[in-house]
């Protein structure tokens, strides 16, 4: 994805800004959770990246959301190395990807296209998640699970992180018994990123452009309520900043339902404006939101660079993330029954 800075006034203003709010949501987080009753799993505390601070609160205070479970499947996306569009890594991680939504009972669609782009025709894949509703409405949910294309690059945060917490989506949707009005897709999308440049020849959103256009010809489009994307969801301290491009009325009922969970420290007021994949979609006119934490990881120099890694990675900000989203859904559910 790529930034515009929106903070108005000046960029040196801008980036006080960001610090400031960074500051001052550090002692928040600690005060949190020196208060929490945070345990986290033997899988996450074994694997040692992760410090007291940042380990999940247990699922039962984040809806039913397992942030340390979303934690491991990230881990587990970022072990198979750089994953870039028609990689054989990237291959691995799309039979990774199924075989987890077969297993949590989920019914699973595939679709495969081909890609023009500037390093020639890639073949592409996006993984979609359904679980069936009683009406017709469908609530979407994104994640993009392809790389950067850039040597030893692993994507934990960008690209591994909104993948895992997806992933956990789907265990806890698909797993419920009780039908709800809408179906929920969730859809594991491929080429987010550019091979070359995103600036030029659309080189960019490969796998969301794709999917919005198939909806658009099956159809299925005008059944969308909402389109809900999460890119970069899972670093330490996350803040997330309200998207100038998304949906004005889904991105206040995201913040007003983050804020009703006591999360106001968290999603922000601050606003950017990212270029990512909820923009084919909102490009068609359907409300479509992006949550993601850009400017901060940006500003600390991990974004699109080889030590996007996993110690950059918080089970806690999953769950909290995961929390908010899950709680986002369930809101669309009463507003579109
Ligand atoms: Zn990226």
């Amino acid at each position: 994805m790529r930034a515009l800075m929106k903070c108005g006034v000046t960029s040196m203003l801008c980036l006080a800004a960001i610090f400031a709010v960074a500051a001052c949501g550090h002692d928040v987080e600690r005060a949190k959770a020196a208060s929490g009753t945070s345990t986290g799993t033997t899988a996450s505390l074994a694997n040692g990246a992760q410090t007291s601070a940042e380990q999940a609160r247990p699922a039962s205070a984040t809806g039913g959301f397992d942030g340390a479970a979303a934690y491991d499947y990230t881990a587990k996306l970022v072990s198979f190395g750089p994953r870039p569009p028609a990689s054989d890594a990237i291959r691995r991680t799309q039979d990774y990807i199924h075989t987890e939504l077969q297993g949590f009972g989920c019914q699973v669609d595939e679709h495969d296209f081909h890609a023009s782009t500037p390093v020639g025709d890639l073949g592409m894949k996006n993984i979609v998640a359904k679980i069936p509703g009683t009406g017709r409405g469908v609530i979407l949910l994104l994640t993009h699970y392809d790389t950067l294309r850039m040597d030893n690059f692993v994507g934990a945060v960008d690209g591994g992180s909104s993948s895992g917490l997806m992933l956990e989506m789907a265990r806890i949707l698909c797993g419920e018994k009780k039908q709800q009005p809408n179906s929920v897709w969730i859809a594991f999308l491929d080429g987010e990123e550019a091979l070359v440049d995103w600036n030029k020849d659309n080189d960019n959103t490969y796998g969301s452009r794709e999917m919005a256009a198939s909806l658009a010809n099956s159809g299925d489009l005008k059944r969308v309520r909402a389109v809900v994307l999460a890119d970069m969801v899972g670093p330490k301290n996350v803040k997330i900043r309200r998207d100038s491009y998304s949906t004005p009325w889904l991105t206040s009922l995201v913040w007003k339902t983050a804020g009703r969970l006591g999360y106001q420290d968290i999603f922000v007021s601050g606003e950017t404006g990212v270029e990512d994949d909820h923009q084919p979609f909102l490009a068609r006119k359907v409300p479509a939101v992006d949550i993601i934490d850009l400017a901060d990881y940006q500003a600390a120099g991990y974004w699109h660079t080889t030590q996007d890694t996993m110690d950059k990675v918080s089970a806690r900000s999953l769950g909290i993330v995961g929390d908010v989203i899950l709680e986002t859904v369930s809101e669309l559910q009463q507003k579109f029954h």
